[in-house]
């Protein structure tokens, strides 16, 4: 039998906590359901003393998700701690993860504590949560820079306190595989209590190192790794879920280690993690990026069609890759549409299906072909999770080279009422977001604005990707249409919305 490995998620605090990567409360829950339905084994909600925004997230992912361990992090402080377990106390399986740093620097210019100080305050927090938890994390923020027996030391006092778990973190990306695992082994080898604990790496990927230095950790002995999707993360990033998942599962005969993830589930919590930050995937990315099964040489195809063993060591299927082809057209019927929706990992209600389903007919009117990226953008446009304050019910604009735009809105208000109002603006898309702010009754900041194609061709459906910004607060929003100003209103809508529902669960 392979050891297990647990696979502790770290998407929604480390991920999220990186420049331009923050996900609102609506997105947070997305992402949460998705990685329960990936399989993760452990999922790091977020660090509730940051701010009562985390703590109010990181209460309703706690709430939402069932069939996994939910994390709450905190520094070694007691008010820290307090908050987290106030954040996480619902969840069916909570932990609290509490850090302190160990390297000479750190413990000298940040912390300003002697080694032996450290060690208390450590077993102080361990003790401190363990009275709330009987499930504790306990991390040494900047291992791979510190002593290997001061480790030793406190994870030590840390396990007797009643830590579950020693974290290993690489927190500024600076080990290397080999280095590494030794670093592992010898805590394992020379921490008397450890065998009560579980060995958790965390590494950072600031040369590129991340994955390899996750993988090498298992192989000495640790038996959790925290990852993230997409390898989102402070600076460089951390380690990628899918790497080291499908790295496990491609050389299974190396590893023998099992993890317990649907790996099929993969692409699409990599897209909707993508979707929802707005940070792309790079091209080239393993697993996930859009070349990652893409064999153009010719001799490569050629292979590939006789055995694709050939030049395929992984199956596109393996990680749930939709197969991007003329799927469905003007005379689909509903049933080859919702079956083509679960295949893509949509779990709706039959409501919503039959509102995507109208969608789908205008579109496959529009378009000569409607593929698996137009049906994911059709059903991501809007996932269905967030009510509708207000609806577009249509749109008109005037505008050229020799005249300021003006664009006419007319929107529904889900008390029934409607509200229609023009504005001008420089250009069509300003006009239009004008108009929504008189009707909405407030004027809101456009952080960022960013129009895609879809797929390619002259009949490509445009997608909008909107950031606005409302009493300090950011939202985003996206938006799918054959138009691209109809697609930027609905972005903008989108956002609107979600700032409408959030604003009203927070109250
Ligand atoms: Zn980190």
């Amino acid at each position: 039998m392979a050891r297990k490995i647990y696979i502790f998620d770290t998407t929604l605090r480390d991920g999220e906590q990186a420049p331009r990567c923050s996900m609102n409360l609506a997105e947070k829950l997305e992402v949460a359901r998705q990685l329960e339905k990936l399989g993760v084994d452990i999922m790091e909600a977020g660090f509730p003393a940051a701010s009562p925004g985390d703590a109010a997230a990181v209460r309703e992912i706690a709430r939402t998700v069932k069939n996994v361990r939910v994390v709450a992090l905190a520094r070694a402080l007691e008010k820290d701690i307090d908050t987290a377990w106030e954040a996480i106390r619902k969840a069916e399986s909570p932990r609290i993860h509490t850090f302190i740093a160990t390297s000479p620097i750190h413990m000298e210019y940040k912390l300003r504590m002697a080694p032996e100080q450290v060690i208390e305050a450590a077993a102080a927090a361990v003790r401190y949560a363990k009275h709330y938890c009987s499930d504790v994390e306990f991390s040494a923020e900047d291992a791979s820079r510190s002593e290997p027996d001061f480790l030793c030391r406190i994870f030590s006092a840390a396990i007797d306190a009643g830590a579950t778990v020693i974290n290993i973190p690489d927190t500024v990306g600076y080990a290397i595989p080999e280095e590494f695992a030794r670093l592992v082994a010898h805590i394992k080898a020379n921490t008397p209590n450890i065998d009560r604990a579980m060995i958790s790496v965390h590494c950072h990927n600031d040369l590129g190192l991340a994955v390899a230095n996750s993988l090498a950790a298992l192989r000495a002995g640790a038996n959790q790794v925290e990852c993230t999707v997409n390898g989102l993360g402070e600076r460089a990033g951390n380690a990628a879920l899918e790497e080291i998942v499908m790295a496990l599962r491609t050389r299974r005969d190396f590893f023998d280690l099992a993890t317990g993830l649907d790996t099929a589930q993969i692409f699409s919590t990599s897209r909707l993690v993508s979707k929802v930050t707005g940070v792309s995937v790079q091209i080239n990315k393993a697993i996930v990026g859009e070349n990652a099964f893409a064999h153009e040489a010719g001799i490569h195809q050629h292979g590939v069609l006789a055995n694709r063993q050939t030049y395929e060591i992984m199956t596109p299927e393996s990680i749930g890759l939709p197969q991007n082809s003329l799927v469905l057209g003007k005379h689909s019927g509903r049933h080859a549409f919702e079956e083509r929706l679960k295949y893509l990992g949509f779990a709706l209600d039959s409501a919503r299906i039959d509102e995507l389903f109208a969608q789908f007919k205008i579109l496959a009117d529009k378009k000569k072909t409607v593929t698996d990226r137009d049906i994911e953008a059709l059903a991501r446009g809007a996932s269905g999770t967030i009510p509708e304050t207000y609806k577009l019910e249509r749109f008109a604009v005037q505008s050229g080279t020799q005249l300021a735009a003006t664009c006419t809105i007319r929107l529904a208000r889900k008390d029934g009422s409607v509200y229609e109002k023009a504005a001008v603006g420089d250009g069509p898309v300003d006009a239009a977001f004008k108009a929504i702010d008189e009707i909405v009754g407030r004027t809101l900041e456009l952080e960022d604005f960013r129009l895609s194609s879809v797929t390619s061709g002259e009949d490509a459906q445009g997608e909008a990707t909107v950031k606005v910004k409302f009493e300090g607060r950011t939202w985003n929003g996206h938006g799918v249409s054959t138009d691209i100003l109809e697609a930027s209103i609905k972005a903008y809508l989108a956002a609107i919305n979600t700032m409408e529902w959030e604003m009203a669960v927070y109250e």
